[in-house]
């Protein structure tokens, strides 16, 4: 049935967005509105970056839980060794409390229903965080059904969420690679990453959509373009 294998960006895509309250301060309408318009910006800038390949990309109007009413989690998953959580299982909670018990029949209802080639989700939460994706490729896909992933109300340092972040974290979904400074990413692959894809936005998320753009390499590894022998070179440990 395709559950998690969203290996390509294109055709007819679905973004199921749901706002997590969780704590104290809930989120406000006003707040839901503004990321949802940051996530539309995202999905009409990689509309854009698509085209550029020559790849038809659409999205579906969509679809929301958490939106007109709220969806609150009394807790949420552990936070890991790496600064992240297991989206599946933040997912699965946030399913189970709108009545959703098996997020593999929501997804093919969701996909029959609105005819859209391929699914994910973007959560919102409302607190502060680093936002990040439930990687392809990774130990934990066995366990995802919905490819996920976390966009946090304010990043760790403080500053709202941009959409080149949300676009950032859609793009891993499909499989992009993160190319900046980490454990995964030797210093001689960023000086190389940086030189070739200057504006890719895994290269450097920060600068916002308008400065950024979706490279030869992160084009290939969403299904727009063919694979440079070199790109290995780039490939980030354990990917
Ligand atoms: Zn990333």
């Amino acid at each position: 049935m395709g559950h998690g294998s969203a290996t390509s960006l294109k055709g007819l895509a679905y973004t199921l967005s749901l706002f997590v309250d969780h704590g104290i301060t809930a989120w406000t309408s006003v707040e839901k509105r503004s990321f949802l318009n940051a996530g539309r910006a995202a999905e009409r800038w990689l509309v854009e970056q698509a085209l550029r390949y020559g790849v038809e990309l659409q999205f579906h109007n969509g679809g929301n839980y958490g939106l007109q009413s709220p969806l609150h989690l009394r807790t949420l998953p552990p936070v890991e060794a790496d600064g992240m959580m297991e989206p599946s299982e933040l997912l699965g909670r946030a399913l189970r409390t709108v009545g959703w018990d098996d997020p593999a029949q929501l997804h093919d209802a969701i996909l029959r229903q609105s005819g859209a080639r391929t699914l994910h989700t973007v959560i919102y939460v409302n607190e502060p965080g680093r936002s990040f994706a439930g990687p392809c490729g990774s130990s934990r896909a066995s366990k995802r059904f919905l490819e996920s992933c976390v966009v946090f109300k304010r990043s760790s340092v403080g500053r709202a969420e941009e959409p080149s972040t949300i676009a950032h974290e859609i793009l891993h979904l499909y499989g992009a690679w993160d190319m900046y400074a980490s454990a995964k990413f030797s210093p001689t692959q960023l000086a190389l990453a940086k030189r070739r894809f200057p504006n890719d936005i895994m290269v450097d998320s920060h600068g916002g959509l308008m400065m950024a753009d979706v490279g030869p390499l992160t084009a290939w590894r969403v299904g727009w373009a063919a694979k440079e022998a070199w790109f290995d070179t780039l490939r980030p440990k354990g990917q």
